[in-house]
């Protein structure tokens, strides 16, 4: 430490307090990066790494940045999992005793972007926390960029996963003493892709957690945030309070308040089930071909991302659920007023997040004439509004405040197309400030005389080159070239010499200087000055801002469901408690949209908790069962998200939980064998699911041998038919036709498959579900249609032949559906299918002529046929 400058030893010492974080240090124009941080830094953004004291002993590595266009490494070096503290000169280098002072304002995490042009607009970026308490996990998010912050407590781990799926945070903060290893380990691949931050154990203390919760907000309960009685849901807000202190110098006001939701008021969805239904991302990544992907005909940023939330947290409350349906209908009906609303919302911009940078002060002049331009619009979208029945859309007019005040506060202050920059003045329009306008025209004025000028000195001079010039050193002169020197008057005083002309001021001129810049350099400090109060103004509104923009965000995805139900045909559907599911012509929303070569074909569904509770759903590859159960599920979900749903009709009692799980599907990334996973999912449902729950199970079993996958498959069939507690409606997907056999035995399971047409040899799929298990499975056609050589496909055609002759027993029970309580029939227990032992018993007695046998004969006989045994 002796031996380093003094910069340095300060920069370590600031370093040790961010070790964490790569440290950008401002010199000058510019951010450097050293030693280790300016390593990695170089190699992640691909800049020059350097070297100060190069060939010393103690060589420094070094890279920098401009500091002006700093945005895009920050996002860099975030994007890429790291944090950035920011450290600035906070004194002015002039009037600095030694080195310039230097501070941390302010650190870029993952989770806590501010710069939004970096981020989706469509997506919110959250910070999630998460806290073990006793019994149950407390959850805390917040989106900086808008001011969302949420609580919630649950129970276990799939509740985590859930949540963690729903959100989908770019960072999260665990209690980490250990490191947050143990966390880590147990969330395993939830946590993949995301910044994990262990913090102290003592951040998550409920008392610290509580004390900050109420100083941060001001209030001396947490009852009006709903969460007074949820000490994890406190303890992890408390943690993301404290994470914000630590990373957030500057004000943070437009987080106003902490609100508190249930999962239980919603239709609980599962990590597993999220992303096989392809709710928000298709299973290849990406929202395209998705169910987002599909609906989202949002206008607005904030629309966009409420879109999300709604299909993230269906509704179970069926007055709720209604009130949307109507609401879309209405819009889906009025298609003019439709068009001029989303013709009027397409004009607002990203309120939540401007109303976020003006509370934080990072917002610019362009930024609140955004704002405005906005604002313009609501008094339209109101007007529009009022025409509207529907009760929803009534209490969407009430709730949006058209904020006049601001608007006309903004309007009246800001020219209509500020620059950027602030401190280079041109932000004020003229007659807002007495000050400012006198110092203008001064000003102006003052350049007046100066651009009239040259003209009266050439005519004095007679000097034709004269001109007259400014730069920054030394301000306005006069400049005249060596040949016309002679005719330089008395009063020029003689500046600068240059090759071939030689500069001038005069007394006058210097005046008049004084008189623009002394004016000018106010200007840009008047103007600064009433920039701020303004932004600080409209800050103080940001409350009244937020709601407008919530209100508009839900106008704006009650629009885009009634655009795409126009478009696509939906119907609202009849929601009640009954428990039934009844579809007619339901079709796939995303296939629909997306296959151009294939007509969709749709199929009706009947479902309900007394004979049609469990479908066992057969039929080849390729017919299309996942496709009809999954239409199914969707229905469901956009049923009660609000969204009308594509049927000709719908009944639809509401479901609590949707459950789907693909057989094999591909985790090998995870590091966990696929059959593993099918069977912790399958438990997961057994033990999760209600009466009043929607499973889906698509091919379960598949991932292990074939018997061990029927019995299984079997099995699990069973127990979700005779457990009353579980009794789901099920859509049972198999290529196991052993299944089938349920419904003999079993009174709510119903066999239904998808049909195709044999001809040639060939199939036909006709896509149409129907009533009865499939023939066959057709898996050799499909080879074929897949072209396996001729000789393969006539082997496997002799193969299968052997293989049916088994299926049978000879009381002509189904061999599987038997077992200690549910067979009908007792019998023998069966050795295996592929054992034909009687078969050759059988063979060999009916050659025998007992009329003709020896007793020697009879005896050798009944030797051999106890070998055959
Ligand atoms: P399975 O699960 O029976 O193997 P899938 O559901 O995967 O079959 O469907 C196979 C293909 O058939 C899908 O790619 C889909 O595009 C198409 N398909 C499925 N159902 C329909 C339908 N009702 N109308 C039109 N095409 C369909
Ligand atoms: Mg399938």
């Amino acid at each position: 430490m002796t031996s380093m400058t003094p910069m340095m030893r300060q920069y370590l010492e600031i370093k040790s307090q961010y070790s964490d974080a790569i440290l950008f240090f401002r010199l000058g124009d510019f951010y450097e990066m050293f030693l280790d941080d300016a390593v990695t830094a170089s190699r992640v953004l691909d800049i020059t790494l350097t070297c100060r004291n190069k060939g010393a002993s103690e060589e420094i590595p070094l890279c920098g940045i401009p500091f002006h266009s700093s945005q895009p490494y920050i996002a860099k070096l975030v994007e890429n999992g790291y944090k950035v503290a920011i450290c600035e000169q906070v004194e002015d280098p002039r009037a600095a005793k030694g080195i310039v002072k230097r501070e941390v304002v302010r650190v870029v995490t993952p989770g806590l972007v501010v710069d939004t042009d970096t981020l989706q607009p469509k997506e919110n970026n959250y910070l999630m926390a998460l806290c073990p308490g006793e019994g149950r996990w407390g959850i805390a998010v917040l989106d900086i960029t808008t001011g969302e912050f949420r609580v919630t407590e649950t129970a276990d781990r799939e509740g985590l996963a859930s949540e963690l799926t729903a959100f989908n945070p770019r960072e999260v903060l665990l209690p980490g003493d250990d490191g947050g290893r143990a966390l880590e380990k147990w969330l395993g691949h939830h946590l993949a892709g995301r910044m994990v931050n262990p913090l102290p154990d003592w951040v998550f203390e409920l008392d610290r957690a509580e004390g900050q919760l109420l100083g941060f907000f001001g209030c001396s309960s947490l009852e009006g945030f709903g969460c007074a009685h949820l000490p994890g849901a406190i303890r992890a807000a408390g943690a993301v309070l404290h994470y914000l202190e630590e990373t957030q110098k500057g004000t943070v006001t437009h987080i106003r308040a902490l609100s508190t939701y249930h999962a239980q008021d919603f239709m609980v969805l599962d990590e597993a089930t999220r992303r096989n239904l392809e709710l928000t991302a298709a299973l290849q990544g990406g929202r395209r071909g998705s169910l987002l992907g599909v609906l989202d005909r949002t206008v607005t940023a904030m629309g966009g991302r409420k879109l999300r939330k709604w299909i993230n947290a269906p509704l179970l409350d069926v007055e709720r659920i209604r009130s949307r349906h109507q609401a879309v209908a209405e819009l889906v009906e009025k298609s003019l007023i439709r068009e001029d609303l989303r013709r009027a919302l397409d004009g607002v911009y990203d309120l939540e997040r401007l109303n976020a940078k003006i509370s934080m002060a990072t917002a610019n002049a362009k930024d609140l004439v955004a704002l405005r331009s906005s604002l313009e619009r609501l008094p339209g979208v109101l007007e529009l509004l009022g025409s509207l029945a529907s009760p929803l859309l009534g209490e969407l007019q009430a709730d949006v405040d058209p904020l006049e005040d601001v608007c006309e506060a903004v309007s009246r202050a800001i020219v209509d197309d500020p620059p950027f920059v602030l401190r280079e003045g041109g932000l004020i329009r003229d007659g807002y400030d007495a000050e400012l306008d006198e110092l203008r025209s001064i000003s102006r004025e003052g350049k007046g005389f100066i651009a009239r000028l040259e003209s009266q000195e050439r005519e004095r001079t007679g000097i034709g080159s004269l001109k007259v010039r400014f730069n920054k050193v030394f301000g306005y002169y006069i400049e005249v070239t060596k040949t016309q020197l002679t005719r330089v008057p008395e009063d020029y005083q003689r500046k600068q010499t240059l090759a071939n002309a030689e500069r001038f001021i005069t007394p006058s001129l210097k005046e008049y200087e004084e008189k623009v810049l002394g004016a000018e350099d106010r200007i840009v400090q008047i103007e600064y000055d009433l920039f701020q109060q303004l932004r600080q103004q409209v800050a103080l509104q940001g409350g009244r801002i937020q709601e407008s923009a919530d209100r508009l965000a839900s106008l704006d995805v009650l629009l885009a469901l009634a655009e795409i139900a126009h478009e696509r045909n939906y119907v609202a559907p009849q929601m009640d408690e009954s428990g039934d599911l009844v579809i007619e012509e339901g079709r796939h929303p995303v296939i629909e949209a997306m296959s151009l070569s294939e007509r969709f074909v749709p199929n009706d569904l009947v479902m309900d908790t007394r004979e049609n509770q469990l479908l066992i759903i057969t039929g080849p590859n390729m017919a299309g069962k996942s496709t009809f159960m999954r239409q199914v599920a969707l229905v469901v979900l956009m049923a009660q998200m609000g969204s009308l749903v594509p049927a000709r009709s719908a009944r639809i009692g509401i479901v609590d939980r949707i459950f789907t799980r693909v057989g094999a599907s591909d985790n090998l990334a995870r590091g966990q064998s696929t059959f593993m996973v099918e069977m912790t999912e399958a438990a997961n449902i057994l033990n999760h699911a209600t009466p009043r729950s929607l499973i889906v199970l698509d091919e379960i079993g598949r991932g292990t041998s074939t018997f061990d996958g029927i019995s299984i498959a079997w099995s699990v069939a069973e127990y979700l038919h005779d457990n009353p507690q579980v009794a789901a409606k099920t859509l049972f997907a198999t290529h196991y036709h052993e299944l089938t056999d349920l419904a003999v035995t079993r009174e709510r399971v119903k066999n239904y498959n998808i049909a195709v047409k044999e001809w040639n040899e060939q199939i036909i799929f006709l896509r149409k579900i129907v009533k009865g298990g499939a023939s066959h499975s057709y898996g050799i056609q499909v080879a074929r249609l897949a072209g396996l050589p001729k000789a393969v496909i006539e082997r496997a055609r002799e193969v299968l032949k052997n293989l049916e002759s088994g299926e049978y027993e000879t009381q002509g029970q189904p061999r599987l559906a038997r077992g200690k309580q549910g067979g009908r029939a007792k019998v023998a227990p069966q050795m295996s299918l592929f054992d034909s032992s009687p078969d050759l018993l059988r063979q060999r007695l009916d050659e025998v002529d007992v009329s003709v046998l020896t007793p020697l004969e009879a005896l050798n006989l009944l030797d051999q046929l106890k070998k055959l045994v």
